[in-house]
């Protein structure tokens, strides 16, 4: 373990020692796990460092639980539709993991085949099916097991995330207080000397649960990809990061009549470990036929499709009409801003056949489709933004569907949108529109300040791969043929 950094919190570290513990029992956590690669270049993360950690760590006499959101989006499940991760999770020996939304991108079947492959049990409390009342797709409802002489019971509980998703007709959810409740209380009933949700939801649920629901001593949480920790009401809810970049570790001593004293421990999983060979073997295996799949042709175009910097970063590109045009239906949104730096590799495609590694080489960057909302005024702002550096060529010009806008680039930066349509009206500044936009752009990226803070219809945690979006309306529209047609106008 020499090397890695260990941040530890003491919850009632003084009652150690000075009470004798009925049980205890270890956990191994982790949460929001996209990539069985490393992650930042190759820094962090990887199922193969992953699962060299958790022998150290003691292996199988942990309890192994995962808080949801796995089978995407990343460019591997763009072909292995998630089944690389449930592969993996199973050689890793997970015990129990609840659904989060990205489960259902693919629609239920999908999820319902990989519950089937899975060799752990999945747990959805309060997400059940319609028909039957049972756990969804597969999944039991709650679970208890006896972990080295203790009683522990299992919930599994969402927010209300559906309708980010594609669970199908049939999914039915139910509101994670009551029906935590209920299962908490059922599962004290039956012996569970320390009851832990699995959840994933956002934090304040979170903690609107642990206030709620005392019967329940540990939730073990996902969704939010930054490891965090708080405690209400006595219960300590605990993330611990997306993408393995960190591992949770809990030691939770039982005291009878009290909740358990819990000693997390979170460890960084950094290029310090080595990386398990056996692992390291399956992981190579899939990237390897990743890369065979890239070459799959996904469509057709009857036009040469323009990826030209000085075109994507200057003026209308008909390859930039048809990735707005992706994003705006894909996010059912009013209109779409895609940033022409964000377009890649230079080239003109076709006429001809297209390759899922022609778009991912497009879009090389991973960001996901996201949607915000916002008034007539700033989104004039943000197209200010997008023409400020027309000079110099800059990676922010803005690709546009929904929208049309006139410019001069001769006027001073920050008044040179002269006129600006939102489909087929013009802009009215308090109008708030919902506009389609990648998630780099959401973060203020390339100068786009102005949708940092604004309120998400798709938010960061719930948006496809934008060259996933791209690939399934190209798929969806093939033979495609867009045509620069006026939507960016430059005064001259
Ligand atoms: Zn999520």
């Amino acid at each position: 373990m020499e090397g890695m950094k260990r941040i530890g919190i003491f919850l009632a570290a003084l009652v150690l020692g000075a009470l004798a513990f009925a049980g205890e029992f270890s956990i191994i956590h982790f949460n929001d796990v996209y990539e069985i690669q490393p992650v930042k270049k190759g820094k962090y993360g990887g199922a193969a460092r992953v699962a060299t950690l958790i022998k150290e760590l003691g292996g199988q006499e942990n309890l192994i639980l995962f808080s949801g959101d796995a089978f995407s989006p990343s460019i591997m499940s763009s072909v292995f539709k998630g089944k690389q991760m449930v592969d993996v999770f199973n050689r890793l020996g997970l015990d129990y993991a609840t659904f989060g939304n990205h489960e259902f991108d693919f629609g239920p079947e999908v999820a319902a085949q990989r519950v089937k492959e899975s060799k752990f049990t999945w747990i959805s409390t309060n997400l059940v099916d319609k028909r039957t009342g049972e756990g969804y797709v597969g999944a039991v409802r709650w679970a208890l097991v006896d972990w080295n002489g203790v009683k522990v019971g299992l919930l599994g509980l969402i927010d209300n995330w559906l309708e980010l998703t594609s669970p199908g007709p049939n999914a039915q959810y139910l509101d994670f207080i009551e029906t935590g409740r209920k299962y908490a209380r059922m599962l004290k009933e039956k012996g569970a000397e320390v009851v832990i949700a699995l959840t994933h939801m956002d934090m304040v649920n979170d903690e609107k649960l642990a206030a709620s629901v005392p019967e329940i001593d540990l939730i073990l949480g996902g969704h939010d990809h930054a490891p965090m920790w708080k405690v209400v009401n006595g219960t300590l809810i605990w993330k611990t990061g997306a993408d393995w970049v960190w591992l949770g570790h809990l030691k939770v001593y039982t005291i009878p009549g009290l909740k358990p004293v819990v000693i997390p421990t979170e460890y960084v999983v950094d290029s310090k470990i080595p990386e398990d060979p056996e692992m390291a073997k399956v992981v190579a295996e899939y990237a390897a036929a990743l890369d065979k799949a890239m070459n799959q042709v996904i469509g057709e175009t009857k036009v040469p499709l323009d990826a030209r910097r000085k075109v994507v970063r200057r003026q209308e590109s008909n390859i930039g009409d048809l990735i707005a045009d992706a994003m705006r239906d894909y996010a059912k949104a009013d209109c779409a801003i895609q940033n022409g730096g964000g377009i890649r590799t230079d080239q003109i495609y076709g006429p001809g056949k297209l390759t899922k590694k022609d778009i991912f080489a497009i879009l090389p960057f991973g960001n996901v489709v996201i949607s915000v909302k916002i008034d007539g005024k700033t989104l004039k702002a943000a197209l200010e933004n997008g023409v400020s550096q027309w000079e110099r060529t800059k990676g922010r010009f803005p690709q546009v569907s929904g929208i049309k806008y006139v410019f001069d680039p001769n006027r001073p930066a920050g008044k040179r949108i002269l006129e600006v349509y939102v489909n087929g009206k013009p802009l009215d500044p308090n109008k708030t529109y919902v506009c389609a936009i990648n998630d780099y752009m959401g973060r203020g990226g390339d100068g786009y300040t102005m949708f940092k803070n604004a309120p998400r219809v798709i938010d960061e945690r719930s948006g496809t791969l934008l060259a996933q979006v791209v690939i399934d309306y190209i798929k969806a529209h093939s033979p495609v043929a867009p045509k620069v047609e006026g939507r960016i106008v430059i005064k001259k």
